[in-house]
């Protein structure tokens, strides 16, 4: 391989919406990688029900790490493998917070290198605060009213009151 190549990476997922764990792992990505494309799935692989649109999700991502030169945001449909040859990303970045989510994410890494082998996952964790930290968790407790003003950046706090109709 050549070592004079720019190093993509990709950190693929749902983002309904990016918390600040996200924003940590996205951020130690850059140390390994020149160039770091996170992409918003349009459909994801969980049933999980969605707050924000795809494009909303990828404007907030935008605006929360606008100070990064280096990090870009897209959204993608279909097979992972696809979208990381398309961009020329053989690294594939994905967060583990706690034993849990250990088996799906293992399972996702290796069905990626069976159906394309140059492809490597990295695992990054994140600082233990953010640690039991979810999207799905802030999507509930903002919901219900609760304060989750430590969990995401002002931008997504601000959307989430005004999707909510909290303000
Ligand atoms: P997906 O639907 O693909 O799981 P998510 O948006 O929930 O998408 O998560 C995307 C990636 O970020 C996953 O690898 C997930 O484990 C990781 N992640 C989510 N929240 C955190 C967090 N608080 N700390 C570290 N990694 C996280």
């Amino acid at each position: 391989m050549n070592s004079t190549r720019e190093r993509v990476g990709l950190y693929p997922g749902s983002f309904d919406p990016i918390t600040l764990g996200h924003e940590d792992i996205a951020r130690r990505a850059l140390s390994v990688v020149d160039r770091l494309i996170i992409a918003v799935a349009h459909t994801s692989t969980h049933d999980k029900r969605g707050l924000f649109s795809v494009q909303e999700r990828v404007g907030l991502i935008r605006e929360v790490l606008e100070d990064e030169e280096r990090i870009e945001v897209r959204s993608f449909e279909g097979l992972l493998v696809e979208f990381a040859k398309a961009q020329g990303a053989h690294l594939v970045f994905r967060g583990l917070r706690a034993v849990s989510d250990f088996e799906y994410e293992l399972q996702m890494a290796q069905m990626n290198q069976e159906l394309w082998p140059d492809i490597e996952t990295i695992f990054l964790v994140p600082e233990v605060r953010y640690s039991f930290l979810s999207s799905s968790l802030v999507r509930q407790v903002a919901t219900l009213g609760g304060d989750v003003s430590g969990l995401v950046s002002p931008s997504v706090l601000k959307r989430l009151h005004e999707k909510l109709g909290g303000g």
